[in-house]
């Protein structure tokens, strides 16, 4: 069957220049560097990766926000790599966006009412008494029924603000959501509402969902598959409960090892994730990782591992995957 959403090979690279008069280009951060992911309706994908793996970028590239500058994107079998701003008008129904900092994104001069009619209106759909009770509706599906729509935006705690996001992305029935991020900016009592509501939500209108996150804790109870990032490529994809259950490269381990634990007398005891995140703009050679793998041998800083089949369904990009033990902690790769 064709995928929802597919994303082949997809680059996106950004110039970078020196000077104010001859603009030379001195370099280009690779913020998504060969890049493939496929989405079924229906299907939760997590990606999933620290601040500047490039998460963000391509979630904009999934929802056709920026060009990609090389591979395809494809919805629903329709290639849409290149399409311009009207020719994306029937994509930008069925891909919306929930955004991490509802706040941020809803306009505080607009009553929810507005805010959640915008979508319609901009897509001409229905009149004023429709859209009025589509609005009802909305509210109602994010467990907000009982507020009053003509308030604002500030006259909501974060979790509401996160549903009226959530009540804005469906206005127009979409078939996938990109959410990036959406409980990272929420206490985490919240959290889990938010995440069981989403769950709820595509449930019942089979949605699928891209799920940006940078933890694989939030992501736990809610993805079918991961996808594990690192500057700018996917370095293990799996089905959820396999890369939890046996995560093989070095980096999934280490990110899992730096989850947070819910018990503060063991949250010290355990490793973390040592080392800064190298530039984009000058990846290391070979492995990208190897500069903070634990595991890293002569091999890793020549020859950079492609992403490869090491189980059903389950691909890493690391050379010693099938050796390193599922459980290593990380950097005790080598203990002497
Ligand atoms: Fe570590 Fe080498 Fe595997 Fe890269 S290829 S993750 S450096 S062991
Ligand atoms: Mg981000």
């Amino acid at each position: 069957t064709v995928p929802l959403l597919e994303l082949d090979d997809v680059r996106k690279h950004y110039p970078v220049h020196r000077g104010l008069v001859l603009r030379r280009q001195v370099g280009a951060v690779r913020a998504v560097d060969g890049v493939s992911l496929r989405i079924a309706a229906g299907e939760t994908l997590a990606v999933v990766g620290e601040s500047g793996c490039g998460k963000s970028t391509l979630a904009r590239l999934a929802l056709r926000l920026i060009e990609p500058s090389a591979g395809a994107i494809r919805f629903d079998g329709r290639d849409v790599t290149h399409d311009g701003r009207s020719a994306l008008k029937p994509l930008r129904r069925q891909m919306q966006v929930i955004f991490q900092d509802p706040f941020a994104s809803l306009n505080p001069r607009m009553a929810v009412e507005e805010i959640l009619a915008e979508p319609m209106l901009v897509h001409g759909i229905g009149d004023a008494a429709s859209r009025a009770a589509r609005v009802r509706e909305l509210l109602g599906l994010v467990g907000l029924a009982s507020y009053h729509a003509d308030r604002f935006p500030h006259e909501f705690s974060g979790g509401q603000r996160q549903r009226i996001g959530i009540a804005r992305a469906l206005a127009l029935k979409p078939r996938l959501i990109v959410c990036d991020e959406p409980v990272s900016a929420l206490d985490v009592s919240i959290q889990a509402q938010v995440v069981n509501l989403l769950k709820d939500l595509q449930a019942e209108f089979g949605l699928a969902y891209l799920f940006i996150s940078h933890g694989l804790a939030v992501v736990k109870h809610m993805a079918d598959r991961v996808a594990v990032m690192y500057l700018g490529q996917v370095v293990e994809t799996a089905p959820a409960k396999v890369l939890y259950a046996q995560p093989r490269h070095p980096y999934t381990q280490a990110l899992l090892a730096a989850a947070p634990v819910p018990d503060p007398a063991q949250r010290h005891s355990r490793p973390t994730l040592g080392g800064d995140v190298p530039s984009p703009m000058t990846p290391p050679a070979g492995c990208r990782f190897h500069t903070r793998c634990g595991f890293a041998q002569a091999r890793c800083r020549e020859e950079a591992p492609g992403l490869r089949t090491i189980g059903p369904q389950h691909e890493a990009a690391c050379h010693f995957a099938e050796t390193i033990p599922a459980f290593a902690r990380f950097g005790g790769g080598a203990r002497h």
